[in-house]
């Protein structure tokens, strides 16, 4: 699904350079790379404050615990979506409130959500899934009106860009009250292990994340509030610093996979290609198609014989996992995820696919789609 290896050997040089600088100087732990790594981020988002962590998941958890979410809030977010989302909100003992989907951009319902709030209701988690924003506009509209936090979950979509009805744009995770992303080896800004990263404009947040990121202390010594500990790397840290200044090249590259993709699809009576939101660029984590009337299990094992990975993102909705199950929901509760779960078809996105490969993998579906 992802040449890691290729993209990494254009940039050799340069990545093992900063590898090496961090060795060098046995700057394991908060060493000089992870200040400038963040600093550069906080320019190429255009936002206050970036503080980084070990993994996306804590990104999420720390959020919620900075915002002080209590157990007994409820926290809304999408049925549609991968675990991480919904497993903090349940790890904090705050009450996940799942809401279904758009069928086209598979983000999270506007009404939906809107029906869902109580007086409980505390925050809101839109899921910028697959690569492009959620609707923000009416997700900041909806959260001002009730007084809700809204963490945006960008794990999937750094570097994608909403632009508002007035004509002012925004990358993704700096227009809620804060951003919560993730660097697997996998994202579209991924290192190579595990990194994380929240952002925000709000100065006293920024300053309750860091603590909690670190043990709940402001000073060394001095633990003022229950905290964690959640660190990036600082050989995560040199490695996104390099790969930092190629992000806008590679969301390119992954727009030019999907063009190809698009053109060699459209139309077809039986395959359905990935909506684009108009109010936001789409940096494609995921390409996903919806099959319509074709056995997906078949298609994926001839696809499979002939050397092409496919993907179901994701195959069981998070109403339907058993770790989530509650009197709250029932199967069939949620029509659009449930359908979209059946249907949904990833095909390999990354930044090293050539015209000869998209070619053969396009044919390749084609032939089985006839
Ligand atoms: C990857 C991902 C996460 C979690 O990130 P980790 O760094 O693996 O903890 C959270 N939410 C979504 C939507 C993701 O895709």
């Amino acid at each position: 699904m992802v040449d890691l290896k290729g993209q990494y050997e254009k940039i050799k040089t340069e990545i093992d350079a900063g590898i090496q600088d961090v060795i060098n100087a046995t700057a394991f732990i908060n060493g000089p790379a992870v200040k400038e790594f963040q600093s550069d981020f906080e320019k190429y988002l255009g936002v206050k404050h970036v503080i980084p962590c070990a993994n996306g998941t804590d990104a999420l958890q720390i959020a919620m615990m900075a915002l002080g979410l209590k157990p007994g809030d409820e926290v809304i977010t999408a049925d549609f979506t991968y675990v991480a989302t919904a497993e903090v909100i349940g790890l904090l003992g705050l009450t996940p409130v799942l809401v279904d989907v758009d069928p086209n951009t598979f983000e999270i319902d506007i009404e939906a959500l809107e029906r869902n709030i109580t007086s409980k209701t505390k925050a809101i988690v839109p899921v910028h899934l697959f690569g492009q924003c959620a609707d923000m506009e009416k997700i900041m509209t909806i959260a001002k009106n009730h007084n809700l936090f809204v963490i945006e979950d960008v794990a999937q979509a750094i570097g994608a860009e909403y632009t508002f009805s007035n004509g002012t744009r925004h990358k993704a995770g700096t227009i809620g009250t804060v951003g919560c992303t993730s660097f697997f080896p996998s994202k579209n800004l991924g290192c190579y292990g595990d990194g994380g990263a929240m952002y925000t404009n709000d100065d006293e947040l920024a300053k309750k994340l860091r603590m909690i990121a670190s043990h709940g202390q402001s000073v060394l010594y001095m633990h003022d509030v229950l905290g964690v500990n959640s660190r990036l790397d600082t050989i995560q840290a040199a490695v996104l610093k390099v790969k930092l200044k190629h992000l806008d090249e590679y969301a390119a590259a992954r727009n030019k996979v999907a063009d190809f993709y698009d053109k060699a699809f459209a139309n077809h009576p039986k395959l359905k290609i990935p909506s684009r939101s108009k109010q936001s660029t789409h940096v494609f984590h995921q390409y996903t198609l919806l099959l319509n009337g074709i056995d997906r299990s078949k298609l994926r094992e001839q696809l499979a014989e002939r050397g092409v990975t496919s993907m179901i993102y994701y195959p069981i909705p998070l109403h339907m996992q058993k770790a989530y199950t509650s009197e709250r929901y029932q199967p069939g509760d949620f029509p659009v995820t449930e359908r979209v779960c059946a249907s949904v078809l990833s095909l390999p996105m990354h930044t090293e696919l050539d015209e000869e490969t998209l070619r053969y993998i396009t044919k390749t579906v084609l032939e089985f789609c006839a």
